[in-house]
């Protein structure tokens, strides 16, 4: 018997507050009360921040909760990908047990993989795990201590795979408790026996639909000082998250996320009240109906991440990013289904889906119906009184016809910046910096700047950016050190990020031509 979304969500909780003496904790609201740091939740571990640091006391030492995340800006930027993918949200819920000085790294793996392969009966053929490898230039050491712990769990070796740090070693911020992390990735297709291991092993983290990462069991071990050095904890903690959707898609035996019973009532809801055709499943790449698809995959994913952040107290006025989630879902109502009101009308079926595991979801419907119409009608106003003003734009840039201005108000003045600036740039290529100065100054994301090369069939120098984006994150890093004077981990990261940018630029380029 196929397992409905509630009762996978409640054999989680169940089995880790029955079986496992974990206490439940529930969802925080998205709002990051506890980490101003973050536009929202975006993980389990938010509300449980300050145990980590040791500035509170924990609930109790083991934990278990389903946590409402929303990965919209920040270090979790899912938001370009949704859509495109059946296993990215803005909005999602996350699967976590925790233990704050209790258990630690064999404890967590049997748990997790006697869930998996127990209550939720998927085979252990499909799994692969990966642990931290290493890393020589940090002086970290690879986790070994998990590879084995993997390995007298049953795995063969072929399915234990090393990754740095980027995939397996968590850190909060430039300072403070940090750890390897062990992750659980599943095969949608298995391999039909042990030859086809070492070709599927080669999906895991390369981003694809076919093997997917299902569980993080991040082991906080460690300090990272202000002097760059890594010190052993001495209270040692487990810190995991499983994506909701994700093992609900594994066990009802669907490819996408969107198949489940999270998203067809939704889909069910904007063919009805929109009368469109039904939803194919189809993603980009594969035939033309995507485009349609596609759609009804952002809009359902957005109603979902717009109901529970309007249920949880946060305004459109105070969050941009929810804003610009807002008004793309009016547009895809009105521009691809032809029905305004859609994502209004939504709400209801967002909240029989997800009320019971979020009662503030069902009991704040009419508000978030009321807040949804408010807001639909300040955007209405503004189009109306904008299109005047995009007319003119046009007549001077007939060119610009293709863009969304009204989803990126800084365009028009970017644009108008490039063209004083193109002559100056070498090689037909948008310089990184100018690139950098695009983002920073007029607010345009990586999206437009390439729409806007694309535009004038430039190449972008993305590599050149984003290092210019990493030393300008790492400098804004800096006065939230708790004023730790001459800090020579950031100082020296920071030249590293530097020196590499110096590198990177062609010699011609250093005589920095265009003046900006
Ligand atoms: P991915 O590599 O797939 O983007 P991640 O490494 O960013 O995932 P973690 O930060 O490790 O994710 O979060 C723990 C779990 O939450 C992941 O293993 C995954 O199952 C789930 N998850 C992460 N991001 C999303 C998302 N945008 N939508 C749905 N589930 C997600
Ligand atoms: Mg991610
Ligand atoms: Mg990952
Ligand atoms: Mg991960």
């Amino acid at each position: 018997r196929v397992l409905s979304a509630r009762e996978i969500r409640k054999t989680f909780i169940d089995y880790f507050t029955l079986n496992h003496e974990h206490k439940f904790v529930r969802s925080s609201p998205v709002v990051p009360f506890c980490d101003p740091t973050v536009a929202f939740v975006n993980a389990g571990m938010n509300q449980f921040k300050s145990v980590f640091l040791g500035t509170a006391a924990a609930p109790h030492k083991r934990v278990v909760n389903s946590q409402k995340c929303v990965r919209v800006g920040g270090k979790h930027n899912d938001l370009s990908v949704v859509g495109q993918d059946g296993y990215h949200h803005t909005f999602f819920e996350m699967l976590g047990n925790w233990s704050f000085g209790d258990y630690f790294k064999r404890e967590a793996c049997a748990l997790a993989l006697e869930l998996l392969r127990g209550p939720y009966n998927i085979d252990m053929g499909r799994l692969y795990v990966t642990y931290f490898g290493g890393d020589k230039v940090l002086g970290i050491p690879a986790d070994m201590e998990c590879f084995e712990i993997w390995r007298s769990l049953g795995f063969p070796t072929e399915r234990i795979l090393p990754f740095g740090c980027k995939d397996n070693f968590w850190e909060m911020g430039a300072t403070g408790p940090c750890g390897p992390c062990t992750e659980i990735h599943i095969d949608h297709i298995p391999g039909s026996g042990p030859s086809a291991v070492k070709e599927r092993a080669k999906l895991v983290n390369a981003g694809h639909a076919d093997l997917t990462e299902l569980w993080n069991l991040v082991f906080i071990q460690y300090n990272r000082n202000a002097d760059g050095s890594i010190t052993q904890l001495p209270a040692k903690h487990v810190d995991t998250g499983m994506g909701f959707e994700r093992l609900t898609a594994i066990l009802q035996n669907k490819s996408s996320n969107y198949d489940t019973d999270l998203f067809t009532p939704l889909f069910d809801g904007i063919q009805s009240l929109a009368k469109a055709p039904i939803y194919g499943g189809s993603f980009p790449d594969s035939h033309n109906a995507a485009l349609l698809d596609t759609s009804y995959r952002i809009l359902a994913d957005h109603t979902r991440m717009i109901s529970v952040c309007l249920a949880d107290g946060m305004l459109p006025d105070q969050n941009q990013k929810l804003r610009r989630v807002l008004r793309k879902a009016f547009n895809i109502s009105k521009q691809v289904f032809a029905h305004e009101n859609l994502l209004a009308e939504l709400i209801p079926i967002v909240a029989e889906t997800l009320g019971d595991a979020y009662p503030e979801i069902a009991s704040k419907q009419q508000s978030v119906i009321e807040l949804i119409a408010h807001e639909q009608d300040v955007y209405k106003h503004l189009c109306a009184s904008s299109s005047k003003a995009f007319a003119e734009v046009l007549t001077e840039f007939p060119k610009l016809d293709d863009i969304d201005l009204m989803e990126c108000p800084g365009f028009v003045p970017a644009y108008r910046e490039f063209q004083v600036q193109r002559s100056n740039f070498p090689n037909n290529t948008i310089p990184g910096d100018f690139l950098y100065k695009l983002t920073d100054t007029y607010g345009l994301s990586e999206e437009s700047f390439l729409k806007l090369a694309e535009l004038e069939n430039m190449n972008c120098d993305l590599e050149r950016y984003r290092a210019e984006l990493a030393v300008a994150k790492l400098r804004t890093k800096q006065p939230l050190r708790n004023g730790v004077a001459g800090d020579f981990a950031m100082e020296q990261r920071i030249a590293n990020a530097q020196a590499l940018l110096t590198k990177k630029l062609p010699a011609t380029d250093n005589s920095h031509k265009y003046t900006y």
